[in-house]
């Protein structure tokens, strides 16, 4: 199976502390990186993670609160002084490309690639062939956005040399029959099972990645079923109040989530500094949901 990895750059809420850089998430999907959020320390957490500059192919921010978003200026110029050429698209809510603007100018910075910003709305962002990405709302102070990245589905393993003898030429006939459909040529049909190993099929795998926010039926039906669901989980329950006052999630409540949607893995997040007890935030989780863990910083789940 091809390569697919998280790498949990930072783990905490608000403000960092000695042991947790502020959240963001590095996912390594066939060489390149797709980075969710962008506080600041991100970069140099990065360096110690070994997740390079150069192969980040998109960065997904979730929201404009300081403590996601604030590493952007400094990322940017270093992929500048480390000569990057060639485009980063940035994804946001409304006003990502003002916000990234304007931290431009503020620090007077020189960029010498391509930044493209793309604000999101509900609905697939990125549909590459091997893996697409899908945004959609959550429920916090501001404007946020979830984000789900889901692996292609494999129908089988192709078979070059079936293809070759009953003559179906390479190029753009082999990948439709790759991806399912049958292929004409002059009055023969070919079904994708004449060329493919349907028993070698499987599912692409899913990650879910949902920084602030309450739990929101409005987001279960796009994490459903999430290979690993990483999920905030600022408070304990005891401090509920406070969760619901600042639109975030308990342990207890992300526990739910990930049971309510049938996921196979949580891995709690965003951690507030007071939590020093990571073991009362994974016991409560449990409550609700077997597999969880609490992120720590350079922590990596290969899936
Ligand atoms: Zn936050
Ligand atoms: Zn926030």
């Amino acid at each position: 199976m091809e390569e697919l990895k998280l790498v949990f750059l930072g783990t905490a809420a608000s403000v960092p502390t000695k042991e947790r850089n502020l959240s963001a998430v590095a996912l390594k999907h066939l060489g390149e990186w797709l980075l969710f959020d962008c506080p600041e320390g991100t970069q140099r957490q990065m360096m110690t993670a070994g997740v390079s500059y150069l192969k980040i192919r998109y960065i997904f921010i979730s929201h404009f609160h300081a403590d996601h978003f604030l590493g952007l200026p400094g990322m940017l110029a270093t992929m500048s002084i480390h000569q990057r050429d060639y485009p980063i698209t940035i994804f946001g809510p409304k006003g990502i490309r003002q916000r990234v603007g304007q931290a431009i100018d503020l620090s007077m910075l020189k960029i010498n690639f391509e930044v493209r910003c793309k604000e999101v709305k509900k609905g697939t962002i990125v549909d590459e062939e091997k893996f697409l990405v899908r945004a959609f709302p959550l429920k916090h102070e501001v404007p946020c956005y979830g984000y789900s990245f889901r692996e292609a589905d494999k129908l089988g393993e192709f078979s070059r040399e079936k293809a070759l003898t009953l003559q179906i030429p390479e190029g753009p006939l082999w990948g439709k029959l790759q991806k399912g459909e049958a292929v004409k040529i002059g009055l023969k049909t070919f079904k994708p099972e004449q060329v493919m190993d349907l028993s070698k099929g499987r599912r692409g795998r899913k990650v879910s990645v949902i920084f602030d926010t309450r739990p929101d039926k409005e987001y279960f039906n796009e994490i459903k079923e999430s290979d690993v669901l990483v999920h905030e989980a600022t408070f304990l329950q005891e401090l509920a109040s406070r969760a619901i006052q600042t639109k975030h999630s308990t342990a207890k409540e992300a526990g739910a989530v990930a049971a309510q949607t049938r996921c196979k893995k949580l891995v709690l997040t965003h951690i507030s500094a007071r939590n020093k007890e990571e073991q009362k935030l994974e016991n409560e989780a449990r409550q609700e949901f077997a597999d969880v863990t609490v992120a720590k910083d350079l922590m990596e789940i290969k899936l």
